[in-house]
């Protein structure tokens, strides 16, 4: 539910309590939230091969990440019995999360074969995002594992706004009119969002080099999750976030590392080169900019 639609509600409710009889404690408020929850930026992942299947304690890092999901949930719950959570799994190939562990009130999405990836079920129907275990954009000389997409890409900008991952599905829930309340990831992470969304943020750790971390304790981050999760509502309940709006269209610049992919992306009707490592593309909406630039890192290859 919309929130104007809570706070007309709420008027009415008002107006009528003296005829009704009282409403139970959780019926003023639903809420629906969408969390899309990636690798490197959970706590307690310190190292690439944690990051990847088969990788050393991989398997630990699904644990976290697991675990940190329901951190936020259980906080969402404790204040909102009713509200209604979508959780898409946005790391790899999307199956990271151990289903059969998360708390079984919300609804989850695994599976990377999905066109809008890493916000994959959001749509205007959502009051708020919450991104967890993210990482900085690409280049980010601070960041723990930063990137944008694949390791194919050096830089993205949406109508000269330069993105990452979380900018990016920012940009696309702002589209919606969603914000986004709470992000967790490595400090560059936190920063490199927390500034471009006005995010509630938490840091799960700090990067040593790019591929090494000093980490917060699992136990420190989740307990950190549930106290800004409740920030974040409180926040959220009194319109505090702006959604993050590029307006439209929306003018694609992306950088990669080769000239190969830039030249393969020529096929592409209305794709320009802007330089031999860099392609422009005017889309007509955040949408259709969201499902190119996707289709452009993961599914076009060189
Ligand atoms: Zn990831």
């Amino acid at each position: 539910m919309k929130l104007h639609s809570l706070v007309l509600k709420a008027c009415l409710f008002t107006l009528c309590a003296c005829l009704a009889p009282p409403a139970p404690a959780d019926s003023q408020e639903s809420i629906k939230l969408f969390i899309s929850v990636d690798l490197e930026g959970i706590g307690g992942v310190g190292s690439p091969l944690m990051t990847s299947s088969g990788g050393k304690d991989y398997g630990t890092s699904r644990q976290y990440m697991t675990q940190e999901v329901n951190a936020v949930v259980a906080a969402i719950f404790e204040r909102i019995p009713s509200a209604d959570i979508l959780v898409n799994d946005s790391h790899g190939d999307h199956q990271n999360v151990l289903h059969g562990e998360l708390d079984p009130r919300i609804s989850y999405i695994q599976g990377s074969i999905k066109p809008l990836g890493m916000v994959q079920g959001l749509d205007s129907s959502f009051d708020g995002a919450i991104f967890i275990g993210y990482h900085a954009k690409a280049g980010d000389p601070d960041g723990f594992l930063a990137h944008t997409g694949s390791g194919s890409v050096k830089g993205l900008w949406l109508n000269d706004v330069e993105v990452g991952e979380g900018g990016m599905n920012a940009a696309f829930a702002g589209s919606l009119g969603v914000p986004v309340i709470l992000v967790s990831g490595d400090s560059a992470a936190a920063a490199e969002l927390g500034q471009l969304l006005g995010s509630e943020t938490v840091t799960t750790k700090t990067a040593e080099t790019p591929s090494s971390a000093r980490l917060r304790h699992p136990d420190v981050v989740r307990t950190m999750l549930r106290e800004m999760t409740g920030v974040a509502l409180d926040r959220l309940s009194s319109n505090g976030f702006s959604p993050l709006e590029l307006g439209s269209p929306v003018e694609i610049k992306m950088r990669f590392t080769s000239t190969t992919h830039v030249d393969v992306l020529q096929s592409i009707p209305g794709m320009s080169k802007v330089d031999g490592y860099t392609v422009r593309y005017m889309a007509r909406s955040m949408d259709e900019a969201y499902r190119l630039i996707r289709l452009m890192y993961r599914f076009v290859s060189a």
